[in-house]
């Protein structure tokens, strides 16, 4: 029988440690909001696979659209001859994207393809190289990717350099004493000190970062970003590669702001673990690229399109932003009681959109005090009970919440509960 053990050793022999793993469980099999590792022992699932798994573990509709999709072809490469599913999802995107400006949408595989993309779109529409992203953004580990990314350790170190005429900005971020002004006014000065607006091809953002701690842009920030790259001709380009598919109790985070973005960044839980992302923008900026300039050999794989028709139906089907609603408020409900009890001191800032929880670890209820050390010990700790958890955030004292969506109460208050008795004893 394979153990996690055995196969912890043969991982470090043949697998670079670049490629981080939190947890030596290695997984057999999952079921919705569970997972069942090689020696049988069972975890609740609060990790979502980073976000992919908002419609849980093999749901039964996905699979089935998976294995009719195998039944007639596994690929062919739509550059090659093309298929239906594709223009179907692209049309259904185009539709979903907010905004009335009709819309385009291209398929790739991973988020960072994505990103790089809509980059390259921004570009070739505007003629202009200049990119400005978010201190503590997470963009990808491409090469612009990277560049964009605002936390250095450990996605950057070493693998310099980057994409040049990319500029940074701080992140509204309250517990790093940040506030929108703030922001707004660092990107007069970037204007007016390193480069000119009409220099600027793009803005990128994710309304609520992910990898750096669920800080979340408010709808005013998001509408005052809105009307700053409208008044310098430059891109909007929103990345709801986390936050996207009902994960904060709309289909897009965007919707709470009722603004338009000039393109979205789309991937994760869009296709419910199958690697599958996107590129939807305006039409007219879309057109840009010459024939061939985009794609690639399994972008918008046949599989991945098939999965996310699926995926799009079941959100609608079981009212997954409705639900996400619901599970934020639980899981905000646990965490605040966790607050109050007297026996813990380290439940800092409690922060949510929908279903995007995320609590702040610190240490003898002091903000300024991050616990990073007790953040990772938690994450081992609860494992060890049966509950996989991720951390985040640039001071990396973050618990964030990303079970899927469809995960019963039941399973969310057993999870809770480990993670209350963990930090007692730790
Ligand atoms: N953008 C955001 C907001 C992300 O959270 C991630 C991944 O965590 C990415 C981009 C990169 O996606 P991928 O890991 O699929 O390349």
């Amino acid at each position: 029988m394979l153990t996690n053990k055995d196969l912890q050793a043969r991982r470090e022999a043949a697998v670079p440690p670049g490629v981080a793993t939190m947890l030596p469980i290695f997984a057999a099999k999952a079921k919705n909001a569970e997972i069942w590792d090689v020696e049988g022992k069972r975890y609740i699932d609060f990790a979502g696979g980073i976000a992919v798994i908002n419609t849980g573990h093999n749901h039964p509709k996905i699979m089935v659209a998976v294995k009719e999709q195998l039944d007639c072809f596994s690929h062919t490469c739509f550059q090659i001859t093309p298929y239906a599913s594709y223009i179907e999802l692209a049309e259904k995107l185009n539709d979903l994207v907010p905004g009335d400006t009709p819309k385009q949408t291209l398929f790739l595989s991973t988020g960072a393809e994505a990103v790089e993309n809509a980059i390259k779109i921004a570009r070739s529409h505007t003629g202009r190289s200049g990119v400005i992203a978010f201190s503590g953004g997470f963009h990808g580990r491409t090469m612009m990717g990277m560049a964009l990314t605002g936390k250095v350790v450990p996605y950057k170190v070493g693998f310099g350099p980057f994409p040049g005429e990319v500029f940074h900005v701080p992140f509204p971020n309250a517990t790093c004493g940040v506030s929108e002004a703030d922001s707004l006014k660092a990107v007069d000065d970037l204007f007016a000190s390193e480069i000119e607006p009409s220099r600027v091809a793009a803005m990128i953002i994710e309304p609520v970062q992910g990898e750096g701690g669920f800080n979340i842009a408010s709808p005013a920030f998001l509408k005052a970003l809105r009307a700053l790259c409208d008044r310098h001709g430059i891109l909007l380009i929103v990345d709801e590669i986390q936050t996207g598919f009902a994960r904060t109790g709309k289909m897009f985070a965007t919707d709470y702001a009722g603004i338009e973005p000039d393109m979205m960044t789309l991937a994760k839980s869009l296709a419910g673990g199958f690697p599958l992302s996107a590129v939807t923008g305006k039409a007219e900026i879309m057109q840009s690229a010459k024939p061939g300039g985009l794609g690639g050999t399994y972008a918008g794989s046949p599989l991945g399109c098939a999965a996310a028709l699926a995926v799009l139906e079941v959100i609608e089907e079981e009212q997954l932003n409705t639900r996400s609603m619901a599970l934020g408020a639980l899981i905000v409900d646990h965490l605040t009681q966790m607050k109050q009890d007297p026996a813990l001191d380290c439940i800092g800032e409690i922060r949510n959109l929908g279903a995007m929880v995320a609590v702040e670890l610190v240490r003898e209820n002091d903000m300024t005090q991050a616990a990073p050390e007790l953040a990772k010990a938690l994450v081992q700790e609860v494992a060890k009970d049966g509950l996989i958890l991720l951390s985040c955030g640039v001071r990396g004292n973050v618990i964030r919440f990303l079970s899927p969506l469809t995960i019963p109460d039941a399973q969310v208050v057993e999870g809770m509960t480990i993670i209350h008795t963990a930090l007692k004893r730790l």
